[in-house]
């Protein structure tokens, strides 16, 4: 399992990271968030103190791991978390 975090404050909206890993889709702010009805993903919440997104997600690390990579902002986060 692990957790994908997105910082709002620093996405741009340019989306390199939906074309890595289909669980990324943009909000109707125009920043980027998970879908929550996406195969693996848990529970995605916000976290408004941080102006950030922490998806719970199970199943490819990958592709998330790639979209992180992709993020010209560095505004993604994955981490593994224990179960
Ligand atoms: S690639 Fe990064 S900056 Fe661009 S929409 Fe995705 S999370 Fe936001």
């Amino acid at each position: 399992m692990f957790e994908i975090e997105i910082d709002r404050t620093a996405c741009d909206g340019i989306f390199a990271c939906l074309a890595r890993d289909g669980r990324f889709v943009e909000d109707e702010t125009g920043l980027a968030t998970i879908d929550a009805d996406a195969e693996g993903v848990i529970e995605v919440a916000r976290d408004d103190e941080r102006n950030s997104v922490v998806a719970t997600v199970e199943g490819n690390i990958d592709d998330a791991q790639l979209a992180a990579q992709a993020c010209p902002p560095d505004a993604i986060t994955v981490r593994e978390v224990d179960t």
